[in-house]
Parts: C-alpha cells; sequence; structure tokens
C-alpha cells in the first residue's frame, strides 16, 4: 500500500451511545480524509458484562432472565441505529443483521441453561456478541457521513489458537488474511470497522482474547497491515501516573516506552490490555492512547524510548483480585527442583504468575496469581507435591486471597540509586506492611505484595514521594536545579 495506514480502536464508553459513536464517526472521518484508516471497535460499554453474567446464569438452569436480555439489547441497539442511520434500506439492513445476531445469542443461551453446562468455547461464543452488535452501528454511522464503510467480524482476520477466553495470534496466517480481506475495500477507499475481542482458530471457531481484548486487536491488525501507527481511542487523556478512580490527583503522561507500558498494563492498568504492546514492540509502530471524548488533547505517545519524565519513577499501578500462594517448609532448602516443578503447575494451566519471590532462607516460595486461578492451581500444586506433602518435606501450599500487588513502574529507575529505599522508608512512614518484595533485574519495576485494605493508601503515598502529580514543566525545572546544586 502507498499511503500510510493508521488503526484506530475505540472502547466500549466511546461508543456508549449515539452520541458517543456519532463522535467516534467523525474522529474516523477526520482521520480518513489524511489516511486510510481501519476502525477496530469494542462493545458498548456493559454490554459484555450483561452477556457473561447471562451465560453464568443459564449454565446455572436459569433461562428466564434470557428473553428480557435480548429484549434490551435489541432497544439499546436499535434506539442508537435509529439514531445514527438515517437512509431507510440501510438501517433495515443493519436492523436485520442486529437480529441475526441477537437470534443467535438466544440460541447459545437457551441451549446452555438446557444442557447446564458452559464450556469456555460457548462463553467465547457468547461473550463476542457485544461486538458483532456494534460494529455495524458505528460502519454505519460512518456510513452517515458521508465516508464508504463496511463491518467486517475478525473471525475473517484474525487466526488465533484454540485457548478459549485467552486466545493468542497466529501472526502469519492473521496478516496473510487481513491484507487479503481490507486491502481490496481500503483500495475503494472504504472503511473497514472490524469487531474487537474476537478471533477465530484456523478452522474458523470464533475465540475470545481475554477481557479487555479490544486493545490487543487493534495493534494485532496495526502489526499485520504495517500500519504506520495504531490509537486507541478511550475515556481518559492518555496513560497516567496511576489509575485516576484511586489517585485522583494522577497526571497524563505524554511520552512511555513500550516497556514501562507494558509494565503498567501487566500490572492491572486497565487503559491497556496486558498483551496490547507485543505485536508492535518489534516493528516500532507508536501507539496513541487519546481521549474520544476529547480529541484535541495530545494524549499519551507509546514508543520504543519514552521521555523521561525528570525522575526514576514514571507511573505506579495496582492489581487485585490476586492471590499469593505460597509453597514452604523446611525441607524446601534440599529440594532442586522445587520451582520448577512448581511453574510446571502453573504453566501447564496457563496461569499467569504476577510476581514471584522466595525468601533468603529458602524455606519458601510466593509467587501472585490471579485469584480466578486460585482453586485450580492450588489443586495442581498439591498434586505436583503429593509425596513431599505426605514425607512433610513441602508442610503447606497457603493461600492469601487479601492482597493487592503494586508496581512502581519507570525504566530509569535502573541507574538512579535509592529508589527501593524511597519506596520502603515512606510505605513504612505510613505504616503500610510489605508482605512480600520482587524486583527484576530489567529495573523496570519493583513489585510489592501489600494487604488489599493498604493498596489506596500505598498508591497515594508512593505517588506523592515520587512527585508524580506535578507537571512536566515543574519535574524538568526540579531536575535541572538538581543537576545545577
Ligand atoms: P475502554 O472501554 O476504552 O477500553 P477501559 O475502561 O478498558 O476503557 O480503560 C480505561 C480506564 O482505565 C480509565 O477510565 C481508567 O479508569 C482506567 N485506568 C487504570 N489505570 C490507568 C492509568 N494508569 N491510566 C489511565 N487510565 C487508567
Ligand atoms: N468488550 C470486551 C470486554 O469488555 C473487550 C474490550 O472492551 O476490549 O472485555
Ligand atoms: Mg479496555
Amino acid at each position: 500500500m502507498s499511503k500510510p495506514l493508521c488503526v484506530m480502536k475505540f472502547g466500549g464508553t466511546s461508543v456508549g451511545d449515539a452520541d458517543c459513536i456519532r463522535r467516534a464517526a467523525a474522529i474516523v472521518k477526520a482521520a480518513a480524509a489524511k489516511s486510510p484508516v481501519v476502525v477496530v471497535v469494542s462493545a458498548m460499554s456493559g454490554v459484555t458484562n450483561r452477556l457473561i453474567d447471562a451465560a453464568k446464569k443459564a449454565q446455572a438452569g436459569q433461562s428466564d432472565p434470557i428473553p428480557a436480555l435480548i429484549a434490551d439489547l435489541r432497544k439499546q441497539h436499535i434506539t442508537a441505529l435509529e439514531a445514527l442511520v438515517s437512509d431507510a434500506k440501510r438501517r433495515a439492513e443493519i436492523a436485520a443483521a442486529l437480529d441475526l445476531v441477537l437470534r443467535e445469542l438466544d440460541r447459545f443461551l437457551q441451549g446452555t441453561a438446557l444442557l447446564r453446562e458452559l464450556t469456555p468455547r460457548t462463553l467465547d461464543a457468547i461473550s463476542g456478541i457485544g461486538e458483532r452488535l456494534s460494529t455495524p452501528l458505528l460502519s454505519g454511522a460512518v456510513h452517515e457521513l458521508g465516508v464508504p464503510s463496511a463491518a467486517v467480524s475478525a473471525t475473517e482476520l484474525i487466526v488465533t489458537d484454540a485457548h478459549h477466553g485467552r486466545a493468542e495470534p497466529l501472526m502469519a496466517q492473521t496478516r496473510e488474511r487481513s491484507a487479503k480481506r481490507l486491502r481490496p475495500l481500503l483500495d475503494q477507499g472504504i472503511v473497514p470497522v472490524v469487531t474487537g475481542f474476537i478471533g477465530a482458530t484456523v478452522d474458523g471457531v470464533q475465540t475470545t482474547l481475554g477481557r479487555g481484548g479490544s486493545d490487543y486487536s487493534a495493534t494485532i491488525l496495526g502489526a499485520a497491515l504495517d500500519a504506520h501507527e495504531t490509537i486507541i481511542w478511550t475515556d481518559v487523556d492518555g496513560v497516567k501516573t496511576a489509575d485516576p478512580r484511586i489517585v485522583p490527583e494522577a497526571r497524563t503522561i505524554p511520552e512511555i516506552s513500550y516497556n514501562e507500558a507494558a509494565e503498567l498494563a501487566y500490572f492491572g492498568a486497565k487503559v491497556l490490555h496486558p498483551n496490547t504492546l507485543r505485536p508492535v514492540t518489534a516493528a516500532g509502530v507508536p501507539v496513541l492512547i487519546k481521549n474520544s471524548f476529547a480529541p484535541e488533547k495530545p494524549g499519551t505517545r507509546i514508543i520504543a524510548r519514552g521521555e523521561s519524565n525528570g525522575g526514576g519513577v514514571k507511573a505506579l499501578t495496582a492489581i487485585r483480585d490476586v492471590s499469593l500462594i505460597t509453597v514452604g517448609g523446611p525441607g524446601i532448602v534440599g529440594l532442586t527442583d522445587v520451582l520448577a516443578r512448581s511453574f510446571a503447575a502453573t504453566a501447564a494451566l496457563r496461569v499467569n504468575v504476577l510476581f514471584v519471590s522466595q525468601s533468603s532462607s529458602q524455606n519458601d516460595i510466593c509467587f501472585v496469581i490471579p485469584a480466578a486461578d486460585q482453586a485450580r492451581t492450588v489443586q495442581a500444586l498439591r498434586n505436583a507435591f503429593g509425596a513431599e506433602i505426605a514425607e512433610q518435606t513441602v508442610e503447606h501450599v497457603s493461600v492469601d486471597s487479601d492482597i493487592a500487588v503494586v508496581a512502581v513502574v519507570g525504566e530509569n529507575m535502573r541507574g538512579i540509586p535509592g529508589i527501593a529505599g524511597r519506596t520502603f522508608s515512606a510505605l513504612g512512614r505510613e505504616g503500610v506492611n510489605i508482605i512480600a518484595i520482587a524486583q527484576g533485574s530489567s529495573e523496570y519495576n519493583i513489585s510489592l505484595v501489600v494487604e488489599a485494605a493498604a493498596m489506596q493508601r500505598a498508591l497515594a503515598t508512593l505517588h506523592k514521594e515520587f512527585h508524580l502529580q506535578e507537571t512536566e514543566g515543574a519535574l524538568q525545572e526540579a531536575s535541572r536545579f538538581a543537576r545545577q546544586s
């Protein structure tokens, strides 16, 4: 393709109702005037949660709520459609397409309720419905503004493995299919609007990329199509120095590196799906995070090397809904393969290990995993160490789920001594008890396990300690002053 391509993704709140969708369509129109654009769209906000909730109820045999859910979804999407698309023929076509999707949803849910069985594959089919409903609406709205547009299902583009609930893309096939399907549209000046969150196996079975996965869809397509940039339109001004819901004084970071942003995403910053930066890092394609409600603001630019903000610490993040697993006992010292066997067990379950620490006396190892994986992980560990538990070499596999992991992130922390010290002293002063500590050798990140109840206090304390609330200008001033004195 001759002209540089832009892939842009709109999150759930950015397509939350007809007004938001119209705003998103205007952003697409403005971008399409400059270069070819591929749009990726999430479900309207709240829809995925409602679908998953209905699936779980159906699994418990409850079919009563199904008609009301379908009626609600129909009303929500048809109301938006009527506000967005004026041409009667087009409107009828989109309404018919929405109806087909809703009828499919009805069959999936009724089948689940009948069998009282919800396989990961069926859950993927149900939870991906929201994107299939929102995509024709945004495409219709773009068309309404005079820009030709077509709704495209990512099942035709993104080829994934069969790991339902958290599928990974197969990039070579994805590249081939995306080019074949999308380039002819782009060449004709048509803006493809693609379902976020979903993909399909080589055999065409629909999968999902995990919650919040539309960000990942966008960078997968960005990489597959050699886009010159990927823009993630959301409901905040960019990546902030901390979750603004927990630390209200958090500030937007103008520029951040792939590594830093990936650490933040991995440790719970909801603004990005944890894998978002993977597909684009090697090619060095910039990712912009921008506010669809304030498109004039510069947002955050994620690039290979983000500018330093003066200090070493760039941002903080925290993750709840995690569990600390400890494998311990006096005999651990002599067991040379305890780490290997523990992580073989978690790897077999594809459980994401967020944090690992080993006590220096080697009497125990502890690691943090998502709380949702706790039961099966503990079971797998008890099986793996069955013999040692019986002979008491391993004394316990225990769980603490009343915790949070707080991470201090910044690429330039490397080489600045004392950041760990300041972190611990500040928390100590505020009486925050640190349960475990880990620092990777990359030094992008110091992570701490704290009691769940202390998470907010820990974040507020560290945000102040590292002056993250201060403006860029003030920080530059401070670092100039520090250099001079
Ligand atoms: P979308 O629907 O656009 O994908 P999300 O709700 O998934 O939006 O992500 C955006 C939200 O992420 C923000 O509204 C904010 O509350 C939350 N968030 C958490 N940590 C951060 C952070 N460090 N910077 C910006 N937003 C964050
Ligand atoms: N709609 C999906 C979710 O809520 C994907 C996304 O929003 O990115 O998880
Ligand atoms: Mg999101």
